[in-house]
């Protein structure tokens, strides 16, 4: 008999253990141990018990075979883990660098760990027919045709709260034989019934896309379709021609634009057959749906971006829709982009993948001019619905005329003329990111980098800082450019602007759809049924009205301050004000009626809201692209940063220090990286940890990461084990 041994990832966050540990496989557990199962080892010199992952089994080649501890428990009938799964790992370890546990986290349905399991329910059910000569038999005839009219099973708390049966005669019912007690599984998913989803015959445009991307021989494609041009209609006729094929399709959608209306669409077009998950789920939802998938009792996902990694049985088509908004990278271990996984996975499971948007991001249309995704475009709107009428207006203009008030003049007149017509308006106020930029209200002029070309950041000492490369200098209060001293930093939010709003509108009826009015469960369907029933005349918010709204009756749309994207500190501030610009005012003018959109700005000659103005994307990626190019920023390079944390601002400086000197000798022969910094983060402190981070700018080799990745766990590991560091690819924000 040849001894049997299982790699075992352990279940624990301690980096040096981040391996797998032989086991022995006990003869009982010879037949019915696979790869992919979760176990209980005993573990460490206390061998405490701990759950752990069957990575891979072998019969030979095991060092130090007396020390060898044996596995005591297999946890489930079937593997967690499939063998697709371990590539995925890999895959995930190799790009993001994070650990084993990290990657399974990320696969395996939280609450698994944590001992979750189905939850449960007694129900009685009719067990036999009813001997004529009973006494009682009226009650219990009652009682037992009450439970066939009620799907043929009840729960006693059903049965009493319905007033019209008794404890004691259900419970001599039972006794009598005539009904039976089972356990049943309780689904914690959503199974509401929804509405039919009229389906729209495919004009010609949407043909031509829906057949290029059936016909194709590409994996990978790029839907670039103007805002309401039907893109959700041509994946929405993908996926039932590969469900129709016996195959499953994972549908993404940025977790803001999975809207009531997304989800009626959906669940109203494809029924029980598809399950729903993103972030609002309860561990138990989530438990659940992930195991529905796993039994293939559903075959498509709509969901956000940790949706890629469900378990669907026989993959047929992933659509990452929005593509370009930056939720689809993951801000925790692994920092993985939602765009590379999809693409990892088409070629793992040989399917298509799609990347929808109106305005894909400058990497997604990179590659389709390169080739390696093929391009596919709708260049007008359903019904030929023309888009909205786009307009600028100045906002220094309105300062020289003593407007001072958050509305322009041609705003406060538009939004005045569409509550007389009766038709809705949206009102968006992008708030996210960091409104510490510095600029001039008399000209526009905003301190930037002049090395990074990227906006200066304020800080509270009266100093100006760019986080990319860790320049200063001191705050201005004049304007160099014209001498004002209306140099100011932005501030202002949603709030304000309800209030403001309402000051010069008392009767109209306002709601604010942003993370603070949205936190409870129901809250975004209510504001959303709401301004939908027309029990709203303004709609005001965040990012969250930007997309996924298709509301017929608005037809004018106000963005209050183009500015603010345009000077987050980060490469891509260009590219998001295009894309916010263009997505905010897709929202007008979905109806019979056309739209309008009122865009503020101080500075209307820039060059990407005259693009959106436009809707000319491409001159906005021509030059983009150069810019890119130039600067050496992705596509061209990719950004590694590397973040550390610590409470002990002296040690983490000399830790940051330290790894900045090791990398530097690393990176000696690497004329084509560059390393910047040390820095502080741009939030330089959060919890009372200060934070502080090293960037390396170009392509980095597998073999150079994972030695970086070496040189982060032994520094931590032997002498700055308080310090917490963190290693991001491309990360969305550098603050
Ligand atoms: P997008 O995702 O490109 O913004 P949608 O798919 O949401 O666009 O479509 C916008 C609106 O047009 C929706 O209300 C949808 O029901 C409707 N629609 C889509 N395709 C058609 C069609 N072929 N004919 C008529 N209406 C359509
Ligand atoms: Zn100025
Ligand atoms: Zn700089």
């Amino acid at each position: 008999m040849i001894d049997l041994y299982a790699e075992i990832i352990i279940n624990s966050d301690a980096i040096e253990i981040d391996r797998p540990f032989t086991y022995k496989v006990k003869q009982d557990q010879e037949e019915i141990i696979q790869i992919g199962h979760r176990v209980k080892v005993p573990f460490g010199r206390g061998n405490r018990l701990v759950e752990g992952f069957v990575l891979g089994l072998k019969c030979e080649g095991i060092e130090n075979i007396k020390g060898i501890k044996s596995i005591m428990d297999i946890q489930d009938q079937d593997p967690i883990l499939t063998r697709d799964d371990l590539k995925l790992i890999d895959f995930l370890r190799d790009t993001y660098l994070c650990k084993y546990i990290d990657a399974i986290r990320t696969i395996i349905p939280v609450g698994l760990m944590s001992g979750l399991t189905n939850k449960k329910k007694i129900v009685l059910h009719f067990n036999k027919e009813l001997d004529c000569g009973y006494d009682k038999k009226e009650n219990y005839v009652k009682l037992i045709s009450y439970i066939k009219e009620n799907d043929g099973e009840l729960t006693k708390s059903d049965l009493t709260k319905s007033n019209l049966f008794t404890v004691y005669t259900i419970n001599k019912a039972i006794k009598e034989g005539f009904l039976k007690a089972c356990e049943k599984i309780v689904y914690r998913y959503n199974t509401r019934i929804y509405d039919e989803d009229v389906k729209n015959n495919l004009n010609e445009e949407q043909l031509g896309a829906f057949n290029q991307i059936l016909n194709s021989q590409s994996k990978g494609f790029v839907l670039k379709g103007v805002t309401g041009s039907g893109k959700t209609e041509v994946y929405m006729n993908l996926v039932s021609k590969v469900l129709m094929e016996g195959k499953s399709a994972i549908m993404l959608v940025p977790e803001i634009a999975l809207t009531p209306q997304m989800i009626e669409r959906f669940k109203g077009r494809f029924g029980k057959n598809v399950a729903l998950f993103h972030s609002k789920l309860s561990p138990g939802e989530r438990y659940d749906e992930w195991f529905r998938i796993k039994k293939g009792e559903a075959s498509l996902v709509v969901g956000a971006r940790s949706a890629i990694f469900l378990p669907l049985n026989n993959l047929g088509l992933i659509i990452v829709d929005e593509e370009h908004e930056n939720t689809y990278k993951s801000e925790h271990n692994p920092k993985y982009s939602t765009k590379e996984v999809a693409k990892f996975l088409s070629n793992l499971k040989g399917c298509k993948y799609i990347l929808g948007s109106a305005t894909p991001s400058i990497e997604t249309y990179f590659e389709a001019q390169n080739g390696e995704l093929e391009l596919i475009e709708i260049k007008n709107r359903v019904r030929n619905r023309p888009l909205p009428v786009m307009e600028i207006v100045d906002m220094r203009e309105e300062l020289k005329c003593g407007n001072l008030s958050i509305l322009s003049r041609k705003l406060y007149h538009s939004i005045d003329e569409t509550l007389k017509k009766r038709e809705q308006i949206i009102i968006f106020l992008n708030r996210r990111g960091f409104s510490t930029f510095v600029s001039c209200r008399s000209c526009g002029y905003v301190f930037k980098c002049p090395e990074c070309d990227i906006s200066m950041t304020y800080h509270k000492n009266g100093y100006l800082v760019c986080h990319f490369c860790g320049r200063s200098q001191k705050e201005e209060k004049i304007c160099p450019k014209c001498g004002s001293k209306y140099v100011k930093f932005f501030g202002a939010g949603t709030e304000k602007a309800q209030v403001e709003i309402k000051k010069y509108f008392p009767s109209a009826r306002i709601l604010r759809m942003d993370v603070d009015t949205t936190r409870a469960k129901d809250s975004h369907e209510k504001i959303y049924n709401s301004f939908k029933n027309g029990e709203a005349d303004i709609l005001i918010g965040t990012q969250m009205v930007s997309k996924g709204l298709d509301f017929k009756n608005v037809t004018l749309v106000g963005i209050l301050a183009a500015d603010i994207s345009l000077n987050i500190p980060d490469y891509r501030s260009r590219e998001r004000t295009y894309q916010i610009i263009t997505q905010v005012a897709g929202r007008a003018g979905r109806g019979d009626k056309n739209g309008k959109v009122v865009v503020q700005t101080y500075t209307p000659n820039n060059v990407s809201l005259k693009y959106a103005m436009e809707n000319n994307y491409d001159d906005l990626y021509k030059e983009e692209i150069k810019i890119r190019s130039i600067m050496k920023y992705p596509p061209f390079s990719t950004i590694f940063l590397i973040g550390a944390q610590s409470k002990n601002e002296d040690t983490l400086k000399e830790f940051m220090r330290t790894l900045s000197g090791q990398l530097s000798k690393l990176l000696v022969d690497e004329k084509e990286l560059e390393l910047l910094g040390p820095n502080p983060c741009i939030i330089t402190k959060i919890k009372d940890n200060y934070r502080w981070q090293i960037i390396i700018k170009g392509f980095l080799e597998l073999e150079l990461k994972k030695n970086i990745k070496d040189i982060l766990y032994q520094l931590t590991k032997n002498v700055y084990n308080e310090i917490r560091v963190s290693m991001d690819i491309n990360p969305n924000n550098m603050s």
